[in-house]
């Protein structure tokens, strides 16, 4: 698999990674330690200062790693070279290491052995991918909880729900001569009805984990000279502000990912407003219906020294059944428009004065958007939040099937019928776990991993 080699970055340090029960014996045909010593004799989670060796000569001065079965990521034997940084030197001990008898890793490959080696459940291992790729605080952190099995314990525990009455159901099939039917229906009604209320709180998750996976998708809109490449400035060029800048998902619009104090926003078209230099080509109001029309979130600004005219209120019309915050700008200068105004009120509940200029007002922008959507740290942290797509499909998917069986317990149909249905909604779980996943979704899940993950 020569594609595989492809070496991604280069950093000061370069690590290569080896797992499996042989990689201590191909270690020491390529690794001169210092300070010899029987590898039975070294412990696990122990580092080793040498070099690498090949035919005699000195390839890179090294510290080796040793993880041994089974406390290491995969649970199998492990080492870790650490070497000079660099493609070159990185590349050649990779192929000594091949040539020794090693194989090259699939992307995503010590995870998966995780996986397979009962580690962690397939729902950790998809969290590792998140944390890697994480584009705020917030995302990571969702991630690591994932990755520490916080919805894994979620799932347990909505599956446990779920077996602790299908025994009563297996005993009123296996016995049917006990009249526990009428009982067994009841408890059967009452474990769906706690079931589908906690399925459908992880299902309402996703909105937030959505969120906070992609970013609040935010139009910032406004009429002509109200303020909004300045404001987008200000945003901008915090410095805690990491920005990056990719297409959007409509044509001809950038869409660009910031994150501050946490909270992910992703601004829609701010090509247009950047662009926007002259009176003519400015944003009128049709492509700010159009803007808004996709956001999670419409931010409207208005020059607060000039009085509201027909376009403003056009505006104000256009945000009254979205989330909204309005900014009155330019408070530097003398006011005439104000928050009290009832026009600015009927449209929306956050009024901000700010002057985008000199960066008033930003930082109430900023926590008017974490109340308004409750990203605050005591929600976040207290609530398990979906935010891969395969996990709430399989959950919408385990919802349905809720509800099909509670219809069948009201048509009164045989016992063996609903427990077939129940049977349904255990596997629908077990797939997110990954307890009875297919060979080719695990092979699709670790392909989007990246090398030596
Ligand atoms: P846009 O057309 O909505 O993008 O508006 P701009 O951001 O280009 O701003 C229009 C004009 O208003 C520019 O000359 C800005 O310098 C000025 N401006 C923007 N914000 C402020 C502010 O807070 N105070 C003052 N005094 N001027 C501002």
């Amino acid at each position: 698999m020569p594609q595989s080699l492809r070496l991604l970055g280069i950093g000061g340090i370069g690590i290569i990674r080896m797992s499996g029960k042989d990689c201590f014996q191909i270690l020491e045909k390529i690794f001169e330690p210092k300070r010899k010593q029987d590898i039975k004799d070294i412990k696990g989670y122990t580092i080793k200062y040498g070099n690498i060796i090949e035919n005699g000569e000195i390839i890179d001065e090294v510290l080796v790693s040793y993880f041994k079965a089974p406390k290491s990521y995969t649970t199998e034997n492990m080492c870790e070279i650490n070497s000079h940084g660099g493609n070159i030197i990185v590349r050649r001990i990779l192929e000594i290491c091949l040539k020794n008898g090693a194989e090259l890793a699939e992307p995503g490959e010590f995870t998966k052995r995780a996986f397979l080696n009962g580690r962690i459940d397939l729902l950790q291992a998809e969290s590792v991918i998140e944390v890697i790729n994480a584009k705020s605080e917030r995302e990571a952190k969702t991630g690591m909880k994932q990755l520490e099995g916080v919805l894994s314990k979620q799932i347990a525990e909505i599956k446990q729900n779920i077996l602790d009455v299908m025994v009563n159901i297996e005993v009123a099939i296996d016995y049917p001569e006990y009249d526990v039917d009428d009982v067994t229906n009841q408890q059967i009604g009452d474990m769906l009805v706690k079931v589908e209320n906690q399925l459908l709180k992880l299902e309402k998750s996703f909105d937030n984990g959505k969120m906070i996976k992609e970013g609040i998708k935010t139009a910032i809109i406004g009429k002509p000279n109200a303020g909004k490449s300045s404001l987008l400035n200000a945003i901008l060029k915090e410095d805690r502000a990491i920005v990056t800048e990719y297409e959007g998902t409509t044509r001809d619009t950038i869409e660009e990912f910031v994150n501050i104090n946490g909270i992910p926003l992703k601004l829609i078209d701010t090509a247009g407003i950047r662009q926007a230099k002259d009176e003519v080509e400015k944003i009128g109001i049709a492509k700010s219906r159009e803007i808004a029309k996709e956001a999670d979130l419409v931010i409207a600004i208005f020059d607060s020294t000039k009085e509201l005219t027909e376009e403003d209120l056009e505006i104000l019309e256009l945000i009254k059944n979205k989330k909204s915050i309005i900014l009155l700008n330019k408070i530097d200068l003398e006011s005439v428009l104000h928050e009290e105004d009832q026009r600015l009120k009927a449209a929306s509940c956050y009024i901000i004065k700010m002057s985008a200029l000199n960066y008033i007002g930003i930082e109430e922008l900023y926590k008017k958007i974490t109340d308004l959507f409750q990203l605050n740290e005591i929600n976040l942290d207290n609530e398990i939040v979906i935010t891969n797509i395969r996990h709430k499909n399989l959950i919408t998917k385990a919802i349905e099937n809720v509800k099909r069986t509670k219809r069948t317990i009201a048509e009164k149909m045989p016992l063996d019928i609903v427990a077939i249905f129940i049977k349904d909604i255990l596997e629908d779980l077990g797939n997110i776990t990954g307890e009875m996943v297919s060979e080719d979704i695990i092979n699709e899940i670790f392909a989007k991993f990246c090398l030596g993950k």
